[in-house]
C-alpha cells in the first residue's frame, strides 16, 4: 500500500471521511488523496516525497507562492512576539488602513478567521440595517457554510429556497430565494416583486465555485442599479476574486461599487484571516458602536495578520497583476491550444491570477452549463495530469489559481504534460 493510501486509511478512523474540509477527500474525482509535507514557492510534495506543480494555491491565498521569503520573515518577526493577545495592536489598524486604501467600495472594516465568517456576518448586518428577512443569492455561487447560505434554487423560479444540506431547517432556507448568475431578465423580475423586502443580495463578483465563470457587465450594473433603487445591500463576496482578479479585486475591475465587501484567502497570505467591510454608515451599526453583534476570539490574530500585510504588500507592487495575468493566461491559452490541436472538446478561460478549465467547446455563462461539461473526461485528465507531477483542483467545479512565482517555463511544462494527456484523451 503507498504511504498516501495508508495515511488516508488512518486517517479515516479519527476523521470524518479523512479530510478536514469535503473536496480534498477526492470524491468526485476518485483516487487517493495526496498527503502533503512541505511546499515551496510554486511545488508541494506529498508524503511519498513526489512533487506537485500546485494549481490550487490553498485554493487562492498562496498568490505568491508558498514560503515566500518576505512573507516567512514577517511571520516569523510576529511569531516572536507572542501568538495571540485578545486586545488590539497597530498591525490590525495597518491591514485595515491598507484594505481601505486597495478597495474603492471599503470605509471600514472588521476581520475575522474564516470566509464563512466574513459572509455570515456581512448578511446579519445587512439584515439589521434594513430591518428586512430576505436575502438573495445565485446558483453555483458560495459562499461558505452559513445555514442561510446553503440553500438552492426551489421548484418554480424567484420562489423560496431549498436547504442542500441536512440540518439546515426549511424556514431559514425559505428566506432565501437563488437565482441564475448572468440573468439579468430574472433578476429585474425578482426586484420587481419582492426587492423592497430583500435585505442583501450576495454575488460572487467573478464566480469561483462553478468553475470560473466571469460575470456580464450588463448583469453587474444590474445588480447595482436594483438594489440601489430598492434599499437592498448589495454584498460581492471576493473572498476569492479579491486581490486575485485585481488589486483592488473585481469591484476595480469591473467599476462597480458594492455597499459590502468580504474578503479572504490573499488577505491572509495562507493563515487564518477574512474581512468584511464597505459603507461608514452600515459598519457603525456594528457591536460595540450598534445594535448588531460580532465578535471573535482569534480576530486579527497577530500573526495572520503579519502574514496577510507582507503578501498585500508584495500583490500592491507596480506591474505585479499584469504579470500574473500574462502568466495565467498563458496556461489557459497554452491549454486550449494543445487540446485543439489533440482534437479534444476543451476550452479555458482567466481572470488575474485565477483560471477555469472546461471539457466543453465553449466557456460556461452560468452553473447549468458547468453541469453540461464531459466531467468523466475532467477526471482522466485530473489524475493522468497528477500522475505526470501537475495538481489541478480535484473537480470539474473549482477553478484554479496561479502564483507569481509560477514561471512561464513552469507553465510550459504543464502545457507539454498536457498535451500528451490531451492525445491519449483523443485517442
Ligand atoms: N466565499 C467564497 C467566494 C469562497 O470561495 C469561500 C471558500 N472557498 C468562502 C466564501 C468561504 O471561506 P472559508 O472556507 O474560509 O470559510
Amino acid at each position: 500500500m503507498s504511504q498516501n493510501q495508508s495515511l488516508f486509511e488512518r486517517a479515516q478512523r479519527t476523521i470524518p471521511g479523512g479530510v478536514n474540509s469535503p473536496v480534498r477527500a477526492f470524491r468526485s474525482v476518485g483516487g487517493t488523496p495526496r498527503f502533503i509535507e512541505r511546499a515551496q514557492g510554486p511545488y508541494f510534495w506529498d508524503a511519498e516525497g513526489k512533487r506537485y506543480v500546485d494549481y490550487i494555491g490553498s485554493w487562492g491565498p498562496m498568490i505568491v507562492g508558498h514560503l515566500h521569503p518576505e512573507v516567512l520573515e514577517a511571520v516569523q518577526r510576529a511569531l516572536h512576539s507572542g501568538f495571540s493577545f485578545g486586545a488590539p495592536t497597530e498591525a490590525e489598524i495597518e491591514i485595515a488602513e491598507e484594505i481601505c486604501r486597495l478597495v474603492p467600495s471599503i470605509e471600514q472594516v472588521r476581520l475575522v478567521s474564516s470566509g464563512t465568517e466574513a459572509t455570515m456576518s456581512a448578511l446579519r448586518l445587512a439584515r439589521g440595517f434594513t430591518g428586512r428577512s430576505r436575502i438573495v443569492k445565485f446558483e453555483g455561487c458560495y459562499h461558505g457554510h452559513a445555514d442561510s447560505l446553503l440553500v438552492k434554487a426551489g421548484s418554480g423560479l424567484l420562489t423560496f429556497g431549498n436547504p442542500t444540506s441536512a440540518g439546515v431547517s426549511p424556514e431559514i432556507a425559505a428566506q432565501t430565494t437563488v437565482l441564475e448568475y448572468n440573468n439579468v431578465e430574472q433578476l429585474r423580475e425578482f426586484f420587481g416583486s419582492l426587492g423592497n423586502e430583500t435585505a442583501a443580495v450576495i454575488v460572487e463578483p467573478v464566480a469561483g465555485n462553478m468553475n470560473l465563470i466571469q460575470p456580464t457587465r450588463a448583469f453587474l450594473t444590474a445588480l447595482r442599479e436594483l438594489c440601489t433603487a430598492h434599499g437592498t445591500v448589495l454584498i460581492f463576496d471576493e473572498v476569492m476574486c479579491g486581490f486575485r482578479v485585481a488589486l483592488g479585486g473585481a469591484q476595480a475591475l469591473f467599476g462597480i461599487k458594492p455597499d459590502l465587501t468580504c474578503l479572504g484567502k490573499v488577505i491572509g497570505g495562507g493563515m487564518p484571516i477574512a474581512a468584511f467591510g464597505g459603507r461608514r454608515d452600515i459598519m457603525a451599526m456594528l457591536a460595540p458602536l450598534g445594535a448588531v453583534y460580532q465578535a471573535g476570539t482569534l480576530s486579527g490574530n497577530p500573526v495572520a495578520v503579519a502574514a496577510g500585510l507582507a503578501t498585500l504588500r508584495l500583490i500592491a507592487e507596480p506591474g505585479f497583476f499584469e504579470d500574473l495575468g500574462a502568466r495565467t493566461a498563458r496556461l489557459a491559452r497554452g491549454l486550449s491550444d494543445a487540446a485543439r490541436e489533440a482534437g479534444v472538446a476543451f476550452s479555458a478561460d482567466s481572470i488575474g491570477g485565477m483560471f477555469g478549465i472546461y471539457f466543453a467547446p465553449e466557456v460556461p455563462k452560468r452553473f447549468a452549463d458547468v453541469t453540461q461539461s464531459d466531467i468523466p473526461r475532467f477526471n482522466t485528465f485530473f489524475h493522468a495530469m497528477l500522475d505526470a507531477g501537475i495538481y489541478f483542483a480535484p473537480s470539474a467545479y473549482e477553478a484554479g489559481f496561479v502564483s507569481s512565482v509560477h514561471t512561464d517555463a513552469v507553465i510550459d511544462e504543464t502545457i507539454a504534460h498536457a498535451s500528451t494527456v490531451f492525445s491519449t484523451l483523443a485517442a
